[in-house]
């Protein structure tokens, strides 16, 4: 039976460089290499737009009957105005809770050939390639109780909570150690466990799990510390997993290490491995409707879904490869323009790629 790919492009320049990623997909499904169905439906402000709220029923609907969920970017500043519960990223997190993907991939690659559009030294990021496992839907952004109170002598206190089970920690940290089995075989957890309660729970957990996992060497990190190693020798990670804000913080950072935004695939995935890919970028209204988007991120998206969802390995290598080819070529989207290179648009790049597949 064929798999189900449900195609999300959502708002901004999430429409082009989704287009250009289906290109991929259909490139595959036409040469007869991989049995897929698309279908496409709005989300975010074209959610809004379509249906009156982010997450349209038939949206979710198709998400929910789907093999994997290839999505955009949402947002833009028609849509800022709008109550909370309507505006687009709402649509975002509610995919995000309703399918429960609470085990967020965001790998920080630099190609050599990019290395340039760092801002730290070419020798200290170049061929970078380290993948954080950030857990998504626990954690003090969702933790009971929150909120702001005035106490009895009439000063406000903002409050949330820091809260995971252990049946969190077991399902995140085993998602990180099948992908340290994939890759270098190294797992650094990071967490700060010399001040939190919840920290200490998450160490034992995690050191717990490492004896099913005999061939992954286990390091735990503090996370203040991990911060500087990021910055200060980064090619020392292999794969690192951590809760939520953690997460949040040093994924980004992570990011920025390779200087262009424009090339970060990430996944989220649930307990069978059924995910949502999406570049890390957002809708880029400032680019929108240019044609000038990078596509690399959300074309290196599909790759990432055919190796953690679609257990096809061997097309994700390809694709993975002619980005790296392409590079070599010396095409570039404005985004990672550099001097002796040739600038392309969203198209040409995304021709490109289907060129050297
Ligand atoms: P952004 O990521 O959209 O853009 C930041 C900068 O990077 C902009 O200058 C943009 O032009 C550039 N950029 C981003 N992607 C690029 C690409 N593929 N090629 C070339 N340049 C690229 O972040 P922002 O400007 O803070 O937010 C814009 C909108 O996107 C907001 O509405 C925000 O809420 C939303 N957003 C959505 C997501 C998401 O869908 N996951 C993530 C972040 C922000």
């Amino acid at each position: 039976m064929s798999l189900k790919i449900a195609v999300m492009p959502g708002d901004g320049i999430g429409i082009e460089i989704v287009a250009e990623a289906v290109k991929v997909l259909n490139h595959y499904k036409d040469s007869g290499r991989l049995d897929i169905e698309l279908e496409e439906a709005p989300v975010g402000g074209a959610g809004y737009d379509a249906a009156g709220k982010p997450l349209p029923d038939e949206t979710l609907a198709l998400a929910r009957a789907s093999d994997s969920i290839l999505f955009g970017a949402i947002g833009g500043p028609q849509y800022d105005g709008l109550a909370r519960e309507l505006r687009p990223e709402r649509g975002l997190l509610a995919l995000r809770s309703e399918l429960e993907l609470f085990a967020n991939l965001r790998p920080a690659i630099l190609y050599p050939q990019l290395a340039e559009a760092s801002s730290l030294k070419p020798e200290v990021v170049s061929g970078l390639d380290i993948m954080i496992v950030r857990e998504l839907t626990g954690g003090i952004y969702f933790g009971e109780p929150r909120g702001i109170k005035t106490d009895d002598s009439g000063e406000r206190i903002g409050f949330n909570t820091l809260v995971y089970k252990e049946s969190e920690i077991d399902r995140i940290s085993r998602v990180a150690f099948d992908i340290a089995m994939k890759r270098g075989k190294r797992l650094c957890s990071v967490d700060k466990a010399n001040v939190l309660e919840v920290s200490e729970l998450w160490r034992e957990v995690v050191t717990k799990n490492s004896a099913e996992y005999p061939d992954v060497e286990l390091s735990h990190m503090y996370v203040d510390n991990a911060a500087m190693q990021l910055v200060k020798w980064p090619k020392q990670f292999d794969v690192m997993v951590t809760k939520n804000m953690f997460g949040d913080i040093l994924s980004d950072a992570a990011a920025m290490l390779t200087g262009s935004i424009g090339m970060l695939p990430s996944a989220s995935l649930d307990a069978n491995s059924k995910g949502m890919y999406e570049p890390i970028h957002g809708s880029a209204p400032d680019i929108a409707g240019k044609g000038v988007a990078n596509p690399l991120a959300t074309i290196l998206s599909v790759a990432m879904m055919l190796r953690y969802s679609l257990d096809r390995a061997d097309l994700a290598d390809e694709i993975d490869a002619a980005v790296g080819k392409v590079l070599d070529t010396g095409l570039r989207t404005a985004d990672i323009m550099a001097a002796g290179c040739k600038e392309v648009g969203t198209v040409e790049m995304g021709e490109a790629v289907l060129a050297q597949l």
